[in-house]
């Protein structure tokens, strides 16, 4: 066995249910979670089934009428010793995502530390949680908005940041005061126990138990009661657009919030007088990092015609050596994809792109090795093939060339997905177009950076299909909380509003 998952708490069988200490033998099916890497199995997981589900929500909801009474910053204190705790297991925990999820160890390691840094920005947040105060119309009135504790909220994750997207809901809404129950990828479900192995050592130390809690089970099962669950004030959910829809169908249905994070098709556009050695690896990176598994991965690449020919001749070449291999190697750039699912989804895209005519530049096959290893692949694409409209979940870059920035912009924006978005350009006209009402229609909209890689400080998210959900930085913490506006009458008499008269005499 790995020492990493010894290091984490974890063994050979696990269970998968958490909710103020660990359900010994959850009545789910049991789970194998493989390495993407060798295809091996890593640890078997016990999931939850209902009765277990039903215990894990009553102890969030028992739990939430004592923490949502705890000062926010007493919460803020305990999450700051998370994010220590996180500190001290970075290496391992970035070790373990690395093998149960492919992405390289500088990339892994990454992950823990947006985890620490959102970890950070919650603790200060947590003695910031204000409302605003306004002037009353009526006499001797006060008026004022505070901001109260939400609930027990649902926590859905996705396979590709098994521990970052986590963390960017679980610590702000632990400061908010909410409780939560935390369903993730049954694609990676030792990341998510370690993580809770993590929690529990806190939240035991602190007598606080049961705000952090985990039920690894189906999307279809213990993922539905969740969300169909009449308790659950909010439903946080990072996914497919496909998940997107059912889960914001049922949230809607019985009027709660949904906070949405959904697939992406974002695009760089790189003007003429940009600096091609800036663009190049920003490009690059945005493409083939995480093996084009981040919802923020660069899909399509637009090129002023100019440069177009000099630019992709470059970019076939960097691609061709981009070193392959077993993610926890140093060197190492390019992991696999998750699982043959993945692998199949790329050669079924790639078969529509020779059926709609586009030219493969480079790639386009699975590598022969073991694990789920996919060549990077440059596509010459025309913005009217069905393909590009679709996100596909694997390194396919598909290259367009434009006239103009108003073109380009068009193109960029006429995808169904409105997540991240760049241009390379070294004109100030040019940046502020993009950035301009009439730019890009994304949520995320840089300038000399590539479309991967958001900061915490950010609210994170995207329009469109995308979900419209923010989440992480700047006052992202409002969906988190309910907000209540108070009027205060100090006065001996009843004044209404709107001056109306109301005389019982
Ligand atoms: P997925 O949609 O297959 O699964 C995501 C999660 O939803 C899993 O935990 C799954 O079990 C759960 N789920 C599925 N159906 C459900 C249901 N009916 N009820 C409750 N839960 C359900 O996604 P994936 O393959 O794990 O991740 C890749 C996708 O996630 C990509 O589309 C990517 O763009 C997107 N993503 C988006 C963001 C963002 O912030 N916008 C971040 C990361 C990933």
């Amino acid at each position: 066995m790995r020492d990493f998952l010894k290091e984490l708490g974890l063994s050979g069988v696990n269970s998968g249910v958490c909710a103020k200490g660990w359900v010994e033998r959850p009545g789910g099916d049991e789970l194998t979670s493989y390495s993407p890497v060798d295809a091996e199995p890593i640890g078997k997981i016990l999931q939850a089934n209902e009765e277990d589900y039903a215990r894990v929500m009553d102890v969030a909801t028992e739990t939430f009428d004592t923490w949502r009474m705890v000062p926010a910053p007493r919460r803020g204190e305990i999450v700051r010793q998370m994010g220590e705790e996180l500190r001290k297991y970075k290496r391992p925990l970035g070790q373990l995502i690395s093998w149960e999820m492919g992405k390289v160890l500088s990339e892994g390691e990454g992950e823990v530390q947006e985890a620490i840094d959102i970890a950070d920005f919650a603790v200060g947040l947590s003695r910031q949680l204000y409302g605003l105060s306004m002037h009353s119309e009526r006499p001797q009135h006060r008026m004022y908005e505070q901001w109260h504790p939400l609930g027990p909220i649902g926590i859905i994750t996705a396979f590709n940041f098994p521990v970052a997207v986590w963390a960017w809901n679980a610590m702000i809404a632990a400061v908010c005061g909410d409780t939560m129950v935390w369903k993730p990828s049954s694609k990676t479900p030792l990341c998510a126990i370690a993580v809770q192995h993590l929690c529990n050592r806190v939240m035991k130390a602190n007598d606080c138990e049961g705000v952090f809690n985990l039920v690894v089970g189906r999307g279809s099962s213990v993922g539905e009661l969740l969300i169909n669950d009449g308790r659950v004030p909010l439903i946080s959910a990072t996914g497919s657009c496909h998940m997107g829809r059912r889960i914001g169908e049922a949230v809607a249905k019985r009027l709660s919030r949904a906070l949405l994070e959904l697939g992406g098709n974002n695009a760089i556009i790189v003007e003429p007088d940009a600096n091609m050695d800036v663009a190049l690896p920003g490009v690059a990176f945005g493409a083939v990092g995480t093996a084009g598994q981040r919802c923020t991965s660069t899909r399509r690449l637009f090129l002023h015609k100019s440069i177009a020919e000099e630019f992709t001749n470059r970019l076939v070449k960097a691609y061709e050596s981009i070193p392959a291999g077993d993610p926890l190697e140093k060197d190492t750039l390019l992991g696999p994809l998750i699982d043959q699912g993945a692998v199949d989804d790329m050669m079924d895209a790639l078969k529509q792109v020779r059926a709609e005519g586009g030219e493969i530049l480079t790639g386009g096959k699975r590598m022969e090795r073991k694990g789920f290893f996919v060549e990077p692949t440059i596509v010459k694409a025309r913005p009217d093939m069905k393909i590009v409209q679709e996100e596909t979940f694997a390194p396919i870059l598909y290259v367009f060339e434009y006239e103009n920035l108003d073109e380009a912009i068009a193109m960029q924006n006429g995808v169904r997905q409105g997540l991240s978005s760049s241009i390379f350009t070294d004109s100030f006209m040019g940046a502020e177009k993009f950035l301009s009402a009439s730019g890009s229609d994304c949520g995320i909209a840089n300038v000399n950076i590539g479309t991967s890689g958001a900061e915490i400080g950010g609210a994170f998210g995207g329009e469109k299909e995308t979900g419209g959900g923010r989440e992480a930085g700047s006052d992202s913490w409002k969906l988190y909380m309910r907000r209540q506006t108070c009027t205060l009458n100090w006065s001996p008499e009843l004044p209404l509003a709107q001056g109306v008269k109301f005389d019982l005499d």
